[in-house]
């Protein structure tokens, strides 16, 4: 056990429940792959407002890595993280080694079902298993009364409401707004992987998702003219490879032919080696 500022670094699952024995309560969790931004800060600064103690978890998950070599490249600096932790007045980190949380013999996956399956479930198969299964563990050991997440993965947030619910974990999952820079471009640790040239081009996520997204303020209700209109904001940048562009119901992520509710735009696309999604809700 370390201490950064007056926040305790914890390693194993020993030290995480020692550290938690007299925490006061409600814990609010953040569960983070570390390389700590603007957008975790947001998530940091929400957890301490509503909770007596603050816990954020730093672990590149490997079992939510579709491609090994990501897994791999995914950036890491400790460090920098605990300083930021730190300075955001976290109670408790815990930064474990895969061990602590997949120990020898481990073989159990947490699965869920419809709305795991598209988008990035599609694009990524097995991803939302990983990540269904790590945030299991994450909810149980640090017995989160909330536990925050970003808009920004959309689905993912669906998909773990629906994991809490269906395996009764009493954890309430906060859905907290995408942070951006200000051109647009979500906060995200790959963007660090993008040349000069694909940062500027990024941009352009943001301003497909703003064509759906005052298309349907200005009545449109077609989801192929909707996608249509994403695309074409995405033409224009040739340097993005575009994987999918997707205007679905915002409940069950179907793909939607009339949008008559609320309904959920959403895209990836690569830039090189690395890929970047958005999304923006349609109410
Ligand atoms: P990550 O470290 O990328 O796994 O993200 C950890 C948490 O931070 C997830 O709940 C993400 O959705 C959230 N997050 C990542 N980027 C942003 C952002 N730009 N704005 C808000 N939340 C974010």
């Amino acid at each position: 056990m370390t201490e950064v500022a007056r926040t305790l670094v914890v390693r194993t699952r020993a030290e995480l429940r020692s550290a938690l024995a007299d925490a006061p309560r409600p814990i609010g969790l953040v569960p983070t792959m570390g390389w700590l931004h603007d957008g975790h800060r947001a998530l940091m600064q929400r957890a301490r407002t509503e909770n007596e103690t603050t816990v954020v978890s730093i672990f590149v998950n490997p079992r939510q890595f579709t491609v090994a070599d990501d897994y791999t490249r995914y950036p890491r600096n400790e460090a920098r993280d605990l300083a930021i932790a730190g300075a955001e007045g976290v109670d408790i980190v815990w930064s474990p080694p895969v061990e602590e949380v997949y120990p020898p013999g481990f073989d159990t996956t947490v699965s869920v079902g419809a709305l795991a399956r598209p988008l990035e479930g599609a694009a990524r198969p097995g991803h939302f298993d990983g990540v269904a299964t790590v945030v299991a563990i994450l909810f149980d050991l640090v017995g989160a009364d909330r536990a925050y997440f970003g808009q920004k993965d959309a689905q993912q947030v669906m998909v773990i409401r629906q994991m809490a619910r269906d395996l009764a974990i009493g954890t309430e999952v906060v859905a907290c707004p995408t942070i951006r820079e200000a051109d647009g471009l979500a906060l995200s640790s790959r963007n660090v992987h993008l040349s000069a040239e694909d940062r500027e081009a990024a941009t352009v996520l943001h301003r497909s998702l703003i064509a759906a997204r005052d298309a349907h303020a200005a009545g449109e209700r077609s989801g192929a003219v909707l996608r249509a209109a994403m695309h074409e904001v995405l033409a224009t940048e040739p340097r993005a490879e575009v994987e999918y562009v997707s205007v679905a119901d915002g409940r069950t992520l179907t793909e939607l032919d009339e949008v008559d509710g609320p309904a959920l735009a959403s895209l990836a696309v690569r830039f090189g080696s690395t890929r970047l999604i958005d999304n923006e809700p349609l109410d």
